[in-house]
């Protein structure tokens, strides 16, 4: 047998393993030193996009371990293993490659990235991930010092998580501010951080072609809440002022502060909060920043809050509609999501009295008695059936597929004339709070 056949034979067994699902033999195989990794089969289909296509995460972690290179393949439609991975829905897949250097803006045969993908077969959180995702080496460029700096503009123990905060989907303040409080590191650095998400704003808007103006929002929104829970710190030079016995970690400050509601059961500081920050983009001729303020102008637009506007910019419409806080009292419209944070990951569990609002955790829901304890009554029924269970650790459902259906808005239309700008600049003067 001449050499190139035995090959052959070796990616004809890879490809086998594969099909088969056998993990045992898959990682005997890749023990092998003269196999390519890269190979393709009929399809012209590498082993990282048949996993992919599968949706399996683990046989694609092997493959990446082994070298395989993420943006190979010779598809007879253009698909990437991203592609692939995005319409499997399964969202730490698509994480795991774009982490690994995946192209998002790669396109098929009908020019279509994998984002575009995703939304088009209703994988909503895979479009999520997609159009958020940062690498971490853009973060890490500010833990250098350049030109003339003689320090970084951010400590290097700051970097993983501020990291971690700008990849979270769910965008919701309390979350926001429950990750900060998470991390030392990143409450202690709150006014570097906030300085380098400013300057990552303002990068994303001037990328010409590749600008993204959802990204440059998101920066300038999470540079704008992390910048109101320093302001949440309690003031030196205050000493002498008697303790009123409330909290005085900012983190839990700045939480009662946004889930505080009027009589109306209206959140009105976080409410005017956010109108602030979206009147705060500093890039105001953007079509995303017009759809905003239109959406918060018009009372029938769907929206009802600005976080449920600014959640529908960032991450796309579906979502968008499930930030909905209060959603317990107009027909359970949000259902199966935490009422305080907004979390929609885990299964929440229902508050034990009343059985009917949800809440993710037991901090959440701590952090939100004080405000559900006005509303909260206790069930009529009595049947005993359902008994509280823990909150799970994990978030296992994760891993299920989204049955969210609508494809998010992800990249906004048309190119905007002067008059366009003119009306968004007064309906944002319109959204001052009386
Ligand atoms: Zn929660
Ligand atoms: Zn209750």
């Amino acid at each position: 047998m001449a050499p190139s056949d035995e090959v052959k034979d070796v990616e004809k067994t890879l490809f086998e393993k594969l099909s088969a699902n056998d993990a045992d033999g898959l990682k005997n195989i890749l023990l092998l030193n003269d196999i390519n990794i890269d190979c393709v089969d009929e399809n012209g289909m590498t082993p990282l996009q048949h996993v992919c296509y599968k949706g399996n995460k683990e046989f694609a972690q092997m493959l990446l371990d082994r070298g395989a290179d993420v943006n190979a393949g010779k598809h007879e439609s253009s698909y990437t293993a991203l592609h692939f991975a995005a319409l499997s829905g399964n969202v730490e897949l698509c994480q795991m490659l774009l982490a690994a250097g995946a192209k998002s803006h790669a396109t098929n045969s009908v020019g279509r990235t994998a984002s575009q993908m995703a939304a088009f077969v209703g994988n909503h959180s895979c479009v999520v991930v997609i159009n958020n995702f940062v690498p971490k080496s853009t973060i890490d460029y500010y833990t250098q010092p350049h030109d003339l700096e003689t320090e970084p503009k951010l400590p290097t123990i700051a970097a993983s998580p501020l990291h971690k905060l700008i990849m979270q989907v769910n965008i919701h303040p309390v979350r926001v501010a429950l990750t900060v409080q998470k991390s030392p590191a990143l409450l202690d650095n709150i006014p570097r951080a906030c300085k380098v998400l400013d300057l990552m704003c303002e990068k994303e808007m001037k990328r010409g072609q590749e600008t993204n103006e959802v990204l440059s929002f998101k920066f300038h929104y999470l540079s704008f809440i992390i910048a109101a829970i320093e302001k949440c710190k309690p003031k030196p030079g205050k000493k002498g002022e008697k303790d009123d016995g409330s909290s005085k970690d900012p983190v839990e400050v700045f939480i009662k502060r946004i889930l505080q509601t009027d009589s109306n059961g209206v959140p009105d500081y976080q409410e005017k909060m956010l109108r602030e920050c979206i009147r705060g983009f500093p890039y105001r001729e953007g079509a995303l920043l017009r759809q905003m303020v239109a959406s918060l102008a018009h009372e029938n637009s769907g929206c009802d809050s600005a976080l449920s506007v600014i959640a529908m910019a960032i991450n796309g419409h579906q979502m968008g509609r499930q930030v909905r806080p209060g959603a317990d009292k107009d027909g359970g419209k949000g259902e199966g999501l935490c009422e305080a944070c907004g979390d929609w990951d885990k299964p929440c569990k229902a508050c034990s009295r009343c059985k009917k609002t949800l809440y993710c955790g037991k901090e959440c829901q701590r952090f939100h008695w004080f405000v559900h304890k006005k509303t909260c009554t206790p069930a009529p029924d009595p049947t005993p059936a359902k008994k509280e269970a823990e909150v799970p650790k994990t978030a296992e459902a994760t891993e299920q597929q989204e049955t969210l259906s609508e494809p998010g808005p992800a990249k906004t239309e048309k190119p905007k004339s002067e008059s366009d700008v003119e009306a968004t600049t007064s309906q944002l003067k319109d959204l001052e709070c009386k």
